[in-house]
């Protein structure tokens, strides 16, 4: 709703009425707005990797590619760039599949427990930096209805941001909680943190704090919008903690049925 006021003055001054008209923005105004926002990210997205390429394939061209030390350091960059536009295009079939109506949860019964575990399992073995990995996982089976692909994906969202903006020697801790009728899985890193005023958006679409430094990072500003839907798509939240220069929790919670069996283990 949005609201105009004006007020009614005599010429002595003396105001002696107030109009207020009120608007309302429907929901489709909204919606269009939004949609008519992500277009334009999109496009801006994806001509800042094309125009960059377009002027090292010039230098190339123009001559660059007899530089025996020059042109393969080009060729770098627009790969480097190729790899990100295609990294982006999958984000946006990911957000696109979740937007459609019709799209499908395939649901299993999962003991998340070692699911997460095996998942930490891969990042811990392909990692390539420094990073020290802490788990604090419950011994005892935890059963929760999934879709192992989604899923797969929130947490590999989240660790790669964990990873991404970890420093060198930083911990990276793993945890999963009990709550009465939900679990929650954290992540922590001990990175750059999260300025106050920003963490309300980071799970928007597109929205990075720093665009410089997520850009050289090879991110797409998507991760944890994609990573939001999903959670959501479970019945579940995401949210995060974050203090600046200190580290950032993301947190996402899962309904969770604690069986009779439990109960009595
Ligand atoms: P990106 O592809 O840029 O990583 P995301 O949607 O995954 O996009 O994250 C959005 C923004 O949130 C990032 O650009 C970054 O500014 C911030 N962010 C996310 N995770 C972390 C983290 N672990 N530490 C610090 N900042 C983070």
């Amino acid at each position: 709703l949005r609201a105009n006021f004006s007020i009614i003055q005599k010429e002595t001054g003396f105001v002696n009425g107030l109009i207020c008209v009120l608007h309302d923005i429907t929901e489709q105004e909204k919606v269009d707005a939004e949609r008519r926002e992500f277009v334009a990210n999109v496009s801006h997205e994806l001509r800042t990797p094309l125009t960059t390429m377009r002027s090292y394939l010039e230098a190339l061209a123009d001559g660059a590619w007899q530089d025996a030390e020059i042109a393969p350091n080009f060729l770098d960059v627009t790969r480097t760039e190729t790899e990100r536009m295609i990294r982006l295009v999958n984000d946006l079939l990911q957000l696109s599949k979740m937007d459609s109506t019709d799209y499908k949860m395939n649901l299993e019964w999962v003991n998340f427990v070692d699911f997460y575990d095996r998942i930490i399992d891969r990042f811990e073995m392909s990692k390539e930096q420094n990073v020290i990995f802490k788990r604090k996982l419950p011994k005892q089976a935890i059963f929760v209805e999934i879709d192992e692909d989604k899923m797969t994906q929130v947490l590999y969202n989240i660790i790669s941001n964990a990873l991404k903006y970890s420093p060198e020697g930083g911990q990276v801790t793993f945890s999963i909680k009990e709550k009465e009728d939900r679990i929650i899985a954290s992540i922590s890193d001990q990175g750059v943190g999260i300025p106050k005023e920003n963490i309300g958006r980071i799970f928007d679409r597109f929205y990075r704090v720093d665009k410089a430094r997520a850009r050289k990072l090879g991110g797409t500003g998507l991760g944890l919008a994609i990573a939001k839907e999903m959670v959501n798509a479970h019945g579940g939240d995401i949210w995060v903690t974050s203090a600046e220069g200190k580290g950032t929790r993301i947190s996402f919670s899962l309904p969770y049925e604690r069986s009779e069996e439990d109960e009595w283990s």
